[in-house]
């Protein structure tokens, strides 16, 4: 084929795959049309890497062909290896893996083409490219080792910390903007780099690991904007739309997280949330009552209204399904079944609506937080499956604690309470849940799972 028909059929499947992620993010933004967007956003980026092998400037494929099996190879085995509790990790590698590329594009194009040759403009995209790609690249690696457990959760602080930082980000912008007006001066691109990859590390470890999905989402939208930044250079229109979309999405993303929390976003990255509970839960107390299985299933069975709160237990015991059947059990006796869904339930954004759907609870039945929380008060047993932080009142009535302000299901207003966990375990905010000692609380301990299948076979025999 002509270079020009070439030219044209690589323009036309870049365009074919912009196309599909603004429509693939449309469909993200509806649990129902989330899936089929998906696969949308996933025939783009195919798309998109066709369209890139007709491209004028490929020397050899034996790369290409090389970094297809082993990038394939990686992501099956990621799919195939990591739990879906492991999900917000395995997120954060994929983002540090994204940056680390963007970053070494524009190492590589420095190297062959930097210098006085190159316009002002591409010179600073590169350097913008390089810097964010390498504070991204160990900002993710530090966030997924605090979400695995790897890295300390708790805030890692010490004095001076914030201005020891400032200095850092000075020296980072002062080696990208002297390497942008003197393309001579090779070294200050590369401390830029360096202190890049610094500042990472410095900028994510004074986080708790609480909040570590707002900064993954945040150093997602980095991600992107390094990508956006990868295509001017290169000239490559699909890198720039589809770097845009990623880094203004994740930045959208963190501000509703935040939003649902009750935080800004300088108190998530500045704050220190997690550093010290103690004080803040001091007084919290008294007796927990629990309830046997037999009595939690009468319970249930003779209500009129039961109102499900998933929480990350739902998640870690993979209970998805036996709420399900026990909503049908229930269901089946004339008992009107309602889910009430916590923006932040979980640990990532529409992670309770994902599993839900995996268990065909039908989207009508689940309700977002304004919705139920006035139904409480009409609500014979509000069922707590695996969820903490999201029902704790002291966000609401205690103004000294750490989440105060932070919206909550309201569960402590409706008639009675079971709440499902296997111990004493606290959030993830580390915090003592006052819920659990209140008059109207019984506990059901155990993995969720099980306890939601036994209750199930109870109903049905009541
Ligand atoms: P949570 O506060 O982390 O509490 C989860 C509870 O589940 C724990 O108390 C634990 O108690 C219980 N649990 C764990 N495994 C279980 C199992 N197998 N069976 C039964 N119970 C089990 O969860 P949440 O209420 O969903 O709150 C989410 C937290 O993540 C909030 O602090 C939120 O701010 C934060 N966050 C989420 C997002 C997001 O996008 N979703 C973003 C930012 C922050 P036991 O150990 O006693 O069982």
């Amino acid at each position: 084929m002509e270079q020009a028909g070439v030219n044209y059929l690589l323009e036309f499947t870049y365009l074919i795959a912009s196309i599909l992620f603004v429509f693939g993010l449309k469909g993200l933004s509806h649990p129902e049309t989330a899936r089929r967007g998906m696969f949308m956003a996933e025939a783009g980026m195919a798309a998109a890497i066709i369209g890139t092998l007709f491209h004028h400037g490929i020397i050899t494929y034996t790369w290409i062909a090389a970094g297809l099996v082993i990038g394939s190879v990686i992501g099956a085995l990621m799919a195939i290896w990591v739990p879906m509790t492991a999900m917000p990790q395995r997120t954060a590698l994929s983002h540090a893996f994204g940056a680390f590329a963007a970053a070494l594009v524009g190492v590589g194009e420095y190297i062959l083409h930097g210098g006085p040759q190159m316009a002002v403009s591409t010179r600073s995209a590169l350097g913008f490219e390089v810097m964010l790609g390498a504070l991204t690249t160990t900002g993710s690696l530090i966030a997924a080792g605090k979400l695995q457990g790897v890295v300390r959760g708790t805030p890692v602080q010490f004095k001076g910390q914030q201005f020891v930082n400032l200095l850092l980000f000075g020296g980072m912008i002062g080696c990208f903007l002297y390497s942008v007006n003197y393309p001579t001066a090779q070294l200050y691109f590369y401390l830029m780099g360096a202190l890049g990859l610094l500042f990472g590390v410095m900028l994510v470890i004074p986080i708790g690991s609480a909040d570590m999905p707002v900064v993954m989402s945040l150093l997602n939208s980095y991600a992107g904007l390094a990508s956006a930044a990868t295509g001017f250079v290169l000239g490559n229109n699909v890198l720039i739309i589809a770097g845009t979309l990623d880094g203004f999405s994740g930045l959208i993303l963190s501000i509703l997280m935040c939003k649902a929390m009750n935080r800004s976003i300088t108190n998530v990255l500045f704050g220190g949330f997690g550093a010290v509970h103690h004080a803040a839960t001091e007084g919290v107390g008294g007796e927990m009552r629990e309830i046997s299985l037999d009595d939690a299933a009468v319970r249930l069975a003779y209500a009129n209204k039961v109102v499900f709160v998933p929480g990350y237990g739902l998640a870690t015991a993979q209970a998805q399904h036996a709420c399900r059947e026990l909503a049908s059990a229930l269901e089946e006796r004339g008992v009107t079944v309602k889910y009430g869904i916590h923006p932040v339930a979980g640990r990532m954004p529409g992670h309770m609506n994902v599993l839900l759907a995996e268990a065909n609870v039908p989207y009508s039945d689940l309700y977002e937080m304004d919705q139920i929380n006035p139904e409480f008060p009409t609500t014979d047993v509000a069922v707590v499956v695996g969820a903490n932080d999201v029902v704790n009142p002291d966000a609401r009535d205690n103004p000294n604690s750490p989440i105060a302000g932070m919206p909550i299901l309201e569960v402590d207003r409706a008639k009675s309470v079971i709440v499902l966990k296997r111990g004493q375990g606290r959030g993830f905010s580390g915090l003592e849940n006052p819920l659990f000692f209140k008059q109207v609380t019984s506990m059901l301990y155990g993995d969720a799972k099980a306890s939601l299948a036994h209750l199930a076979q109870e109903i049905k025999n009541v």
